[in-house]
């Protein structure tokens, strides 16, 4: 599981958010939806490590890893621009994080093999970002992300620069791989098609707070209060 005890944090002195609080259990698919500013690549950023908060606790499976740095967490990570390094081939890529972690040749190779075929990305392991689509690009950095084995994967936006078509196709397969690998996920987007679809559960956030956690059904039927209808009232 992975558990947020009153989670504050502050850019001087504006305040992003304050007591964020939520359980999420081990294999669930959390969606963190709202608009554009309210501050959810912040507390995913923040649990991944990347903006240490001002307050509060974050616990995983009942170690506290609040102190943590990043790569302690074991926490895998997709940002919504594909941050792949230009210069090394798709194989390379998704073989940095276990050289960072002095992994043997010959594992990498079979961990890399691994990925590389869950993303359906076989056959373009010698090719470099620049002779890939957005889609075969953002699977990369999907890849990088799993073949560390993480504990929580965070994906903020990773399909908002792709066309309808391949958003689709991505959609379903990150979930397939989610399920499969039992990750408990977090997956940031301010389209409330792709959460209703793609959630266990919605976290529906507004200016910094989470107005209201629950399945996509109870959030579209039954909205906590006037933002909530407003919000999920423009999908159709
Ligand atoms: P979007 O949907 O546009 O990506 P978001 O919900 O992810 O929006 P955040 O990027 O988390 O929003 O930003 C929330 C608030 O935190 C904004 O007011 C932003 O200006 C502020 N903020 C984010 N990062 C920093 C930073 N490094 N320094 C100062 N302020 C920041
Ligand atoms: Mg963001």
């Amino acid at each position: 599981y992975v558990r947020a005890n009153n989670l504050t944090k502050r850019f001087g002195d504006n305040t992003v958010f304050e007591d964020i609080e939520f359980t999420i259990e081990q294999g669930e698919f959390i969606t963190l939806l709202g608009p554009s500013g309210c501050g959810k690549s912040t507390l995913l950023r923040s649990l991944a490590g990347l903006n240490p908060v001002d307050d509060g606790e974050i616990w995983v499976n009942g170690e506290n890893i609040t102190h943590q740095t990043p790569q302690q967490r074991g926490i895998g990570m997709v940002f919504q621009s594909y941050a792949l390094f230009p210069n090394m081939t798709v194989e390379a890529n998704i073989a940095f994080g276990l050289k960072m972690k002095r992994w043997g040749t010959a594992d990498i190779q079979r961990e890399v093999a691994k990925v590389i075929a869950l993303v359906d990305l076989t056959g373009k392991e010698k090719h470099y970002p620049h002779q890939l689509s957005g889609g075969q690009r953002q699977r990369v950095a999907l890849a990088r992300a799993l073949v560390v084995k993480p504990r929580i994967l965070l994906l903020d936006e990773p399909l908002s620069a792709l066309d309808a078509k391949i958003r689709k196709h991505l959609r379903q397969q990150i979930r397939d791989i989610q399920k499969e690998m039992d990750l408990t996920t977090i997956f940031v987007t301010h389209d409330q098609e792709e959460a209703m679809i793609m959630s266990d559960r919605i976290f529906l956030m507004d200016k910094g707070e989470i107005v209201q956690a629950g399945t996509p059904e109870a959030i579209y039927t039954q909205p906590a209060n006037e933002f909530v209808a407003g919000f999920m009232g423009h999908y159709n």
